[in-house]
């Protein structure tokens, strides 16, 4: 459960202590959402997979939040899904 906490607590760390200002716009970030939010739910790192979004992100709220709910969304429905055996 606790095992990618720290991947979001690093993004909520970067926001308060960083502003960045070369970020990505909000449009070209919310494409990469979907498939970013999918490959971390599996338990990659976003910053390997697209640091350009990690650093968007970092100083876009907006795309923050929205990232945020796809993981726990998509993370939730796996919940349900590797519960096989029972
Ligand atoms: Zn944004």
């Amino acid at each position: 459960m606790a095992l990618h906490e720290d991947e979001l607590r690093k993004l909520i760390n970067c926001i308060v202590t960083s502003h960045q200002d070369d970020c990505l716009d909000c449009e070209s970030c919310g494409q990469q959402l979907d498939c970013l939010a999918e490959l971390v739910a599996q338990g990659r790192s976003l910053d390997d997979l697209m640091p350009e979004v990690t650093t968007h992100l970092c100083c876009c709220r907006d795309c923050f939040e929205e990232f945020e709910a796809l993981v726990a969304i998509l993370r939730a429905e796996q919940g349900g899904q590797l519960d096989i055996s029972g």
